[in-house]
């Protein structure tokens, strides 16, 4: 409330998300919500059973269903350093069908929630760019766009990146936007 809207500060980190001080870590989880490989799995276990806990009552409550793609939603980061995690689905890469809407919407609603919360910081891994196979310049690029053009009171959008190859299309994406 009362703090105005502008673009983030992006920042490019090369690390473990799950280590990441800021107040909200954004999950690249799946629609059940019920934890799975990759960046949701180390989310889930540093962070403890709290989390899966919570997405639980999700699950039991406001998300029968689970969470679609494009959405965003947060629960506790139990043990992380971090207040909150901020759950978002990511489409899966097809190469006969154009889901580039879906990913930008998976940070923009992430941005929305985390003003919903009052995180001022947050952290985000690649979204789509492991398991779910997106080629790694094109989701660099969705991401960065989506971010910078996202109306929001956060004010450092952190990229968190797990491999030098991440970081590095992360990198040639920010540079070839200004
Ligand atoms: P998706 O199913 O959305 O593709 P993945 O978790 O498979 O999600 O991959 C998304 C990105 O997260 C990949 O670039 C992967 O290398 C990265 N990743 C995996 N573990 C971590 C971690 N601990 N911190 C940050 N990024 C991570």
């Amino acid at each position: 409330m009362g703090t105005p809207e502008r673009t983030p500060e992006i920042t490019l980190h090369r690390g473990d998300i799950t280590a990441a001080e800021v107040d909200a870590v954004v999950n690249a989880a799946n629609s059940g919500l019920m934890g799975g490989g990759g960046v949701d799995g180390a989310i889930h276990r540093a962070g403890g059973p709290a989390i899966l806990e919570a997405c639980r009552e999700l699950r039991r409550t406001t998300l029968p269903d689970g969470l679609p793609t494009g959405q965003a939603v947060a629960t506790t980061a139990g043990d992380l350093p971090a207040r909150w995690v901020i759950h978002t689905v990511g489409p899966v890469y097809a190469k006969s069908q154009d889901r580039s809407h879906l990913l930008a919407s998976a940070y923009r609603e992430s941005l929305r929630v985390a003003d919903e919360i009052g995180a001022a910081t947050v952290a985000f891994p690649a979204v789509s760019a492991g398991v779910y196979g997106w080629p790694l310049d094109d989701a660099a690029r969705i991401a960065l766009t989506a971010v910078r053009e996202a109306k929001t009171a956060v004010r450092e959008a952190r990229f968190v990146l797990f491999s030098d190859e991440v970081y590095a299309a992360f990198a040639r994406a920010a540079q070839s936007n200004g």
